[in-house]
């Protein structure tokens, strides 16, 4: 509805800023005119190949009977199995999922690991459900989903509010249908199911990995580097624990109730102590509390946005006082930002590149479920600072040699392996 108050272009362009869809959009349309690909393929590109849409039927604790409406989108199929998380939200839908479906085709092309892109979501409120009633909902989605999935075809993983239990629901009941353990079906599984050693950290980890990289862009070390942090989560939580133990200083931990602010860098385990006692940061006798609207805009060598989407803007990137941002989060800067941020001559290391850890460790999963043969944590790690490596590098080398910032690079480089694949495999009939 439009109110009398704010006129309908604002509201638009407020849309147009916030919309996940619209955002994927934009930065895909740069990049492929940069790419200068033809418009054949940038149609193919630009649609999902395949999605699917189950209404699921399934038995209340109190005995009634509500229909749930899941999505699965498969973006992208020409590297390899779609790949990529479910979410179980009340706001899902199906644009939602098509955006983050194409971003993981770009990721898993960024970090060269042979998947495409897949997502999917139910809606519904977590909050509102028993355990028994999300097992249910898992159960009959995965059973409506059965020939869609598989480690040859969709290989699905956690995201918002599902996790290691969702991800067990899901592999059992695929394994059910098919008649055999088949543990490669799903990633983010526990450990002694088939998942991976350091897959919980995984994403921090390639965080902290790809920062280490810029930092010698700046003449830094890591004893000498100050890092801002928002979000106190996996992601966020993990790159202050592995970051603080590797010599950054930490001196800024934003939360969704408050901020910590230390000048000396936070002691991370006492600051998780405190949050694990009190449930929040705020308060931390190891630091002062500060606004944590303010606390984005401390003058800081990293910002590692680790919370949300759409935290910077075009409202508030002006305001940004650090060297090299470090993107955590999916999606944590509007495609409105990113010229502001141009100007500012900040080092962005964007989502698609910094947060790709995460699928990276997933892809070793599949690896070892799919060898029966499972590695010790020292290895994924080292094949992990491998990949986030190398992708760095590429990431970087693409932007001097085009000229573009590292967003634009990051997509090009990803556009244009998908889309050689697409021509060497061919347009089958
Ligand atoms: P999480 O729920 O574990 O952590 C998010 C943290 O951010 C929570 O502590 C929450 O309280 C805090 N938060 C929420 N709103 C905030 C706000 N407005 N300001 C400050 N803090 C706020 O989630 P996560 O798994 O760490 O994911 C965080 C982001 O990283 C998401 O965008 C997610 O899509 C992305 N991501 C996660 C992974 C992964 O492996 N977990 C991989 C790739 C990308």
């Amino acid at each position: 509805m439009v109110t009398e108050s704010i006129p309908r272009v604002m509201l638009e362009t407020a849309d147009a800023e916030f919309n996940p869809l619209l955002s994927a959009e934009a930065r895909f349309d740069e990049a492929a005119a940069r790419l200068g690909l033809d418009e054949g393929m940038q149609k193919v590109l630009r649609s999902p190949a395949r999605e699917i849409i189950v209404h699921i039927p399934v038995s209340l604790d109190d005995g009634r009977l509500e229909v749930f409406t899941g999505y699965r989108v498969q973006h992208s199929i020409a590297r390899g199995p779609a790949k990529g998380g479910i979410r179980y939200a009340p706001d899902v839908s199906l644009d939602e999922v098509r955006a983050l479906a194409s971003w993981m085709t770009w990721k898993c092309a960024v970090v060269n690991i042979p998947f495409g892109g897949g997502k999917g979501g139910v809606i519904c409120d977590p909050n509102l459900l028993s355990p028994g009633e999300l097992e249910r909902i898992t159960r009959r989605y995965t059973a409506e989903l059965f020939e869609f999935i598989g480690p040859e075809i969709d290989v699905p993983a956690p995201d918002m509010n599902t996790n290691e239990q969702t991800m067990a629901w899901i592999m059992d009941t695929y394994s059910m249908h098919a008649r055999h353990t088949q543990t490669a079906v799903v990633t983010g599984k526990p450990v002694n199911l088939g998942g991976s050693r350091g897959r919980s950290e995984a994403t921090g980890r390639g965080c902290m990995l790809v920062a280490d990289q810029a930092l010698g862009r700046f003449g830094l070390e890591r004893a000498k580097t100050r890092v801002v942090i928002q979000g106190f989560g996996n992601v966020g939580g993990m790159s202050a624990r592995l970051m603080a133990r590797a010599g950054y200083k930490i001196i800024a931990i934003v939360e969704y109730d408050g901020a910590v602010y230390n000048a000396g860098g936070l002691d991370i385990t006492a600051l998780a102590a405190h949050r694990k006692e009190t449930g929040s940061v705020v308060d931390f006798a190891g630091g002062e509390n500060i606004d944590r609207e303010e606390a984005m805009f401390l003058e800081t060598d990293v910002l590692l946005p680790a919370a949300k989407e759409n935290v910077i803007t075009s409202h508030n990137a002006g305001r940004l006082r650090c060297k090299i941002l470090c993107e955590g989060a999916n999606g944590p800067t509007t495609h409105f930002a990113d010229p502001i941020l141009e100007s500012k001559g900040i080092f962005v290391i964007p989502d698609i590149l910094a947060n790709a850890g995460g699928v990276t460790v997933s892809y070793f999963e599949w690896v070892q479920d799919r060898q029966g043969y499972f590695w010790n944590e020292q290895l994924v790690n080292e094949r992990l600072g491998e990949i986030m490596v190398e992708s760095f590098r590429d990431v970087t080398a693409y932007a001097e040699k085009h000229g573009v910032h590292n967003r634009t690079a990051a997509y090009m480089l990803a556009l244009d392996r998908v889309a050689f694949a697409i021509k060497l495999r061919g347009i089958y009939a």
